[in-house]
């Protein structure tokens, strides 16, 4: 990032540190900070008390260095410090310092005599530049006492004097502070401005990383860039001269807590043992307890539960997370959906109880897992609601009837038939009056269950932007039947049940985990692909082959046009780098796929 490359690739220091930003141009995915505070300093309007509040390593110490930098450079007030003056060359990165400028941390020293002292302090003038500096690290730590014996000096301040606060959570410091205060609040880095953050690093660092690595380590770091370089910094630390592969980095970070969880839910909505039963193994492996697993598969498990029940549970604070990872928990609810999910933790509830004490946690782990994957091994009311869920979830047979030509399945077939036999069903949207009454008469019975239905008119627990496109294209394939009957006329295979095939490291969990990533990647070339991929998931890589189930026959026949699924092949090379191709099937979670139509 910064362009003071040109030495050896050295390892020992830390990349945040290595490429800490020098100006605020080089400050990344803090724009709604940075750009505000650089047309204040070229304007010459300079405040003499800052607040720069945010979570941890997101920039905030490095941005209160940069200012003391911009206000200090023989030409400031200047956004951009030329980089050649004492002052400068002191307050660069890795350089000596400045006698002007003061570092404190207030977890250390925030007691009253050292605010007295640093009160004493502030009062001399600047020695060389033309600002004395105080950054205050960990503001929040700073006692009442201590904020009070600042306060004066704050309010009156001399005119060479500068405060600047740097804190995790602003609501502590005094609000007699506060108020004289420019607050200035950063925030986490989105996922796409990280990547090409960590790209460029590693390309400034000469190692080779495979593309598939990058989510892996951005999921980790949780939005920090500190957190996050240092998670590279582990993997460039172990790269050999093949560079950072996938299979290292996943066999590294792939059992942190949050990538587990995810991949076991993940598992569940697509329906795929395989996946969950390998990741109860890795978690093991791991060394993860697998009570402690449970408890936090429940603690996911009850925001789902809520984020069905709640579409905007993550504005109102009820779920909290970063808003990646929340777009994720939306997609997951909205996948599984309220019944199924409600069952789901009363599983893992009763599980947890049953684990206690247990000799065997990972039987029985394991055990709930496959309970959980087979609701129709069971009598109970709850399973009956999921497979009732589940069934509504695939739009009725019936619709068939005026619908779409192209659907194979007879008029008047029975919509509840085995899903292993299920039959293609029309498009959800086109249910227009006819199919109205069916659907809606089904989802009246069981409570929870009419809240999932998504055919149904009443508004759709989404945070994605999917009703509208896909409500618009369905019945476009309607007029267009003849022509478009080509592709679906073909023999409708069953294909066989989901089985990812490990290869080079890729398998359908790995592609699980960039979902997020990659419906970015597919909105940046076709909006309408990403809309029809909601409501698909992977279910099967083979090689470079990535099949894609959707709930939906004629939203499945509609992706599996070529324009569509090159546009997520585009898109899984973004994100994984590689050739891929790509195949769109008609399937529901856990039940045999229908109706291939290869790309
Ligand atoms: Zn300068």
């Amino acid at each position: 990032m910064s362009g003071s490359t040109g030495t050896v690739p050295a390892v020992a220091l830390a990349l945040y540190r290595k490429y800490r930003p020098a100006t605020f141009s080089e400050v990344v995915g803090q724009e709604h900070v940075t750009d505000p505070l650089r047309v204040a300093l070229s304007a010459g309007r300079v405040n003499h008390a800052y607040l720069f509040s945010g979570p941890r390593g997101c920039g905030k110490t490095s941005s209160a260095r940069i200012l003391a930098r911009s206000l200090n450079c023989v030409k400031g007030p200047t956004p951009d410090p030329c980089g050649e003056c004492n002052s400068c060359i002191g307050l660069a990165p890795n350089g000596t310092g400045s006698v002007d400028v003061v570092e404190l941390d207030a977890a250390s020293h925030g007691g009253v005599e050292d605010a007295r002292d640093l009160r004493d302090k502030a009062f001399y003038a600047p020695a060389e530049a033309k600002y004395r500096v105080f950054i205050i690290d960990e503001a929040h730590m700073v006692t009442t006492q201590g904020f009070n014996a600042l306060l004066k000096i704050v309010e009156e301040p001399p005119d060479h004097l500068i405060f600047i606060f740097a804190t995790t959570e602003p609501d502590k410091v005094l609000p007699t502070i506060r108020s004289r205060t420019h607050h200035y609040p950063f925030r986490l880095i989105p996922p796409g401005v990280m990547r090409g953050l960590l790209e460029r690093n590693c390309a400034a660092e000469g190692v080779t990383v495979e593309p598939a690595v990058f989510p892996l380590v951005i999921r980790a770091g949780g939005g920090s860039a500190r957190d996050t370089q240092s998670v590279m910094d582990q993997l460039l630390a172990g790269a050999g001269p093949e560079g950072v592969t996938y299979e290292r980095a996943i066999s590294l970070l792939g059992v942190t807590d949050a990538a587990l969880i995810n991949d076991v839910v993940d598992g569940l909505a697509a329906g795929d043992g395989a996946s969950v039963f390998s990741t109860i193994d890795r978690l093991v492996e791991a060394g993860h307890d697998p009570r402690r697993f449970a408890s936090d598969l429940l603690d996911r498990l009850r925001d789902l539960v809520l984020l069905c029940a709640v579409p905007d549970a993550g504005d109102r604070n009820l779920v909290s997370a970063p808003a990646d990872e929340l777009a994720t928990m939306s997609a997951q609810a909205e996948r599984i959906g309220p019944a199924t999910l409600t069952r789901y933790a009363e599983i893992v509830h009763a599980g947890l109880v049953e684990m206690r004490g247990a000799t065997a946690p990972r039987l029985l782990l394991e055990l709930l897992c496959s309970r959980m994957l087979l609701p129709s091994v069971s009598q109970s009311e709850a399973a009956l609601l999921q497979r009732l869920e589940q069934l509504e979830r695939r739009p009725p047979a019936t619709i068939a009837q005026g619908g779409d030509p192209a659907t194979p399945a007879p008029p008047g077939a029975p919509v509840f038939t085995r899903r292993s036999q299920q039959p293609t069903a029309a498009p959800p949207v086109a249910a227009a009056p006819v199919a109205a009454a069916p659907v809606a008469a089904v989802a009246a019975a069981p409570v929870v269950a009419a809240v999932a239905t998504p055919p149904a008119p009443a508004p759709v627990p989404a945070a994605a932007p999917v009703p509208a496109p896909a409500a618009v294209q369905p019945p476009v394939a309607q007029p267009s039947a003849p022509v478009v009957a080509a592709a679906p006329a073909a023999p409708l295979v069953a294909a066989e049940p989901s089985t990812p095939v490990t290869t080079g490291g890729m398998d359908a969990m790995a592609v699980r985990r960039i979902w997020s990533e990659l419906l970015a990647a597919v909105r940046s070339t076709s909006r309408s692909t990403e809309a029809m991929l909601t409501n698909a998931m992977v279910s099967e890589v083979d090689g470079n082959v990535v099949t894609i189930a959707h709930t939906s026959a004629p939203l499945a026949r509609r992706l599996a046009e070529a324009r569509n699924t090159e546009a997520i092949a585009t898109a899984l090379a973004t994100v994984l780098g590689g050739t891929w191709q790509v195949r769109c099937i008609h399937g529901t979670p856990g039940a045999t796929s229908q109706a291939t139509t290869p790309a």
